[in-house]
């Protein structure tokens, strides 16, 4: 039986990105690159600087080359410049990331003829606007009894066995401020990823890893002022792999504190990490507007243009001083630091190492963009076994309950850092080990 909360199946994969990575799939023997499980896994840690967990991370990048092989030989329609080296997360050394022509979609594409033909044959029952509610030990011990359905029709379900897959709580602002060290939350992730899940787990006993573990995306900007959603598709477009800066990102105070083209996303996202609220303004005048690239992508210009004066991140003056006071900052402090990169451009060199230098600040209506750090996926989540199964706070895995999926945490996969496919890659994986080997998992 797969309950489903949601009105579709999918979840997070309908607004996902959908990088995987994988290490000796057919694809890289193809084209000549070679790579092992082994080598997936020390890049990895070489990311983390050890701090993934090893065990599953063992598990994940053992599997994950034959999770691309099959995705491939289940109809995904690869993008047709994969594998490749990805510059949003910290570069792997070799060329393992995978993405379909439709992103996180590409992924559903195949899954979804699959779980309709199961259902079809039925080998599911699927309930679709069906919440699990409450989860407990059945009776006498035996299996599980849950708790399921809408606000108005519960009812009751014995299971053997129960795999929580239900994703990560970046929809879900107040668990997120609990579980990951009171930073704001500012997130792509769907209402759907509600932590429910999570929280039925630690109430029958399980654990929180890594609720220490936090690295901000850099970065967005709240679709409403104030909310904690990003419209991902439409998002700033800050990876200088991508575009290069032309702007200046400042601090709330009025100061640089970064090299906009720093080539290491892992540099770029700690120095945002020191910052109050995890917020910068991104700087730039009227001839940067006019000659560089949009900021956002999936966006014109016209539309940028159209969120200053409704939209409070969104703040011009005609004077770096009026900038400065429209957007809260130390004003002496904004005009030195304009004038010192005016001085960088003008001599090719720049202070904090910046080497894209393409216009000064100079004449105004000035600009300032407020963004905050992103969260593309939690960090923290439910401990489990390298069985998958749950741990209890005796430290022993609970019988027949297991977790896959965000549920599980970004950290437990690529540690304090990110590392490029790690979470789509071991969700599909272990959900893949769970069901293709399942009696050999029910007896372990
Ligand atoms: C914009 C964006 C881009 C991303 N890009 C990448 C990327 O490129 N590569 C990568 O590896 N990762 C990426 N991620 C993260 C990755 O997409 C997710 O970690 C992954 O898809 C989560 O899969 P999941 O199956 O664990 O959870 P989900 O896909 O969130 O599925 C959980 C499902 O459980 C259902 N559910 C929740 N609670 C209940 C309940 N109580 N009862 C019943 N059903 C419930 C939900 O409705 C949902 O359908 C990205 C995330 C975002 C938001």
């Amino acid at each position: 039986m797969l309950l489903e909360a949601d009105h579709r199946a999918g979840g997070t994969l309908h607004v996902s990105s959908g990088h995987m990575s994988g290490a000796a799939s057919q694809l890289q023997a193809q084209r000549g690159i070679a790579d092992d499980a082994q080598a997936h896994y020390d890049d990895v840690m070489r990311i983390s600087k050890g701090t993934a967990t090893p065990d599953l991370l063992r598990l994940a990048t053992r599997h994950a080359g034959s999770t691309i092989d099959w995705l491939m030989a289940s109809g995904f329609e690869m993008g047709p410049e994969c594998p490749v080296i990805a510059y949003s997360h910290e570069p792997y050394r070799v060329a393992r990331t995978y993405w379909g022509t439709h992103k996180g979609l590409s992924i559903l594409k195949v899954l979804q003829p699959l779980l309709d033909d199961a259902v079809k044959d039925g080998l599911v029952d699927l309930r679709l606007n069906t919440r699990l509610v409450d989860l407990q030990p059945g009776s006498q011990g035996q299996g599980w009894t849950a708790t399921c359905g809408g606000a108005a029709d519960q009812y009751e379900v014995n299971a053997k066995n129960v795999v929580l897959a239900t994703g990560g709580y970046g929809g879900n602002p107040q668990l997120f401020s609990r579980l990951t060290g009171g930073y704001p939350l500012l997130s792509p992730a769907p209402a759907c990823a509600d932590g429910s899940g999570l929280e039925l787990g630690l109430a029958l006993g399980g654990q929180v890893r890594n609720s220490d573990v936090y690295l901000p995306t850099v970065a967005g900007v709240p679709d409403q002022a104030g909310g904690h959603y990003v419209n991902w598709d439409r998002r700033s477009n800050l990876t200088p792999q991508h575009r290069k800066p032309w702007e200046i990102y400042v601090t709330v105070q009025g100061e640089r504190f970064v090299a906009e083209d720093d080539p290491s996303p892992d540099a770029r996202e700690r120095a945002l990490k020191r910052q109050p609220q995890l917020a910068f303004w991104v700087v730039f005048d009227e001839a940067i507007f006019a000659q560089a690239p949009c900021l956002f992508t999936g966006t014109d210009k016209s539309e940028v243009l159209a969120r200053f004066g409704t939209h409070l991140a969104y703040q011009r003056a005609d004077t770096l001083d009026g900038l400065a006071a429209a957007c809260g900052m130390d004003a002496p402090t904004l005009q030195r630091t304009v004038a010192q990169y005016n001085t960088a451009v003008a001599q090719g060199k720049d202070l904090l190492g910046r080497t894209h230098l393409p216009a000064p600040i100079a004449q105004g209506p000035f600009y300032a963009i407020r963004h905050q750090g992103v969260t593309l996926r939690c960090w923290a989540g439910l401990e489990v076994d390298a069985s998958l199964r749950v741990v209890g706070r005796n430290g022993e895995p609970m019988k027949g309950l297991y977790a896959v999926g965000e549920i599980l945490g970004g950290a437990a996969m690529s540690g304090d850092s990110f590392a490029s496919g790690m979470s789509i890659t071991p969700a599909l994986t272990f959900g893949r080990l769970l069901g293709s080997d399942w009696l050999n998992w029910q007896n372990a």
